[in-house]
């Protein structure tokens, strides 16, 4: 039985299980159209989360045949992984932001490959030891004679535009551009009344920009192609305002449940990043490498209990930090360091 929560207005939500995953489900929104039904995100690419997907719009009198289509809030396999069945059962068209598009198309075109020799660099440039670098240079040499199936996610046919509204037939549903969590991620603000009349200004489909019990991942982008310099942290919170100041009647995210009250969800996660912002000064009051950071930040669990492939997520993390305590001037690279180390300014 899948979990099926109709919001009114048209508007209903499955919860698609996410296999091994303590988020446990993602919440495919089933908006009504005059064209039909569209998605927004699909769930995770496995037989199970697809029974669960078809048997919930079954459930709503949806068979999958008749999706018109399906708007993705960001590339990550937990909401776009379903998008290429879903098409293919029911020709729906698949929209996203060109920036997560080109991820799509790069995950897609290589190069496992360059991904894996550019984060080993990456990583010994941050200061990861030895043999947490040759553990990658093993999983790239694995994959490689694995003679797996290359991951390939959908590729979508129609772009997300930022501000415009999506040409769905008999609703108001606008784009929010909201990067940092992934340089392509978007709200979906729907501006229509609230169906049971809360206050505020209609509904937010908030993807994983805001959530209501934790804060999502902000890590560097990774682009091997891409020599700027980031700051998705700093992107991150400039999109949490900006949906803040939307202050939609209620939001509706991809994990968890709904919530209410958006201002002040945002204003608790930018208090947040504040503290997590001041209490790694205090850790930088000695040069560190961005990997000492990770090793000595908190997280869920003890470093020591940290696996191999979250801890590449959480030096991730620690630099998209690092970058934006540069970015305000509250702390610099130590001239000729190298692994580059930080300190507090
Ligand atoms: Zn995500
Ligand atoms: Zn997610």
């Amino acid at each position: 039985m899948t979990q099926v929560t109709d919001h009114g207005g048209g508007v209903r939500s499955l919860a698609v299980p996410i296999p091994d995953n303590p988020l446990g489900t993602t919440l495919v929104h089933v908006v009504d159209t005059d064209r039909g039904p569209v998605l927004i995100d699909t769930g995770w690419d496995d037989p199970a989360s697809w029974d669960v997907l078809t048997a919930g719009l079954a459930a709503c009198g949806i068979p999958v045949a008749e999706v018109h289509g399906v708007v993705i809030t960001h590339h990550h396999p937990d909401h776009h992984g379903l998008s290429g069945k879903v098409r293919d059962a029911s020709g729906a068209w698949i929209a996203m932001h060109a920036l997560d598009t080109e991820i799509v198309r790069r995950t897609r075109e290589h190069k496992a490959e360059r991904w894996f020799a550019y984060m080993a660099d990456k990583l010994e440039a941050c200061g990861a030891p030895e043999e947490h670098v040759a553990l990658l240079r093993a999983a790239r040499t694995a994959r490689r004679s694995s003679g797996l199936p290359q991951f390939a996610p959908a590729l979508p046919d129609r772009e997300i535009v930022p501000g415009e509204l999506l040409d769905l037939a008999g609703r108001r549903l606008r784009a929010i551009w909201t990067p940092g969590h992934t340089p392509g991620h978007v709200c979906l603000h729907l501006e229509e009344a609230h169906p049971a009349g809360l206050p505020g200004h209609g509904r937010l489909f908030s993807g994983d920009h805001l959530l209501p019990r934790i804060t999502p991942h902000i890590g560097l982008y990774e682009d091997p192609d891409d020599a700027t310099v980031a700051d998705p942290l700093g992107d991150y919170l400039d999109s949490l305002e900006r949906v803040g100041r939307l202050d939609p009647a209620e939001v509706l995210p991809a994990h968890q449940h709904s919530f209410t009250d958006a201002p002040g969800r945002v204003r608790e996660l930018l208090t947040h990043h504040e503290e997590r912002l001041t209490g790694l000064l205090t850790l930088l009051a000695t040069p560190l490498t961005a990997w000492q950071l990770a090793e000595r930040m908190e997280w869920n669990r003890p470093w020591e209990q940290i696996p191999f492939a979250s801890r590449n997520i959480a030096v991730s993390e620690a630099e998209a930090h690092v970058r934006r305590l540069v970015k305000l001037g509250r702390a610099e690279a130590v001239a000729g360091s190298g692994p580059v180390t930080y300190v507090a300014v």
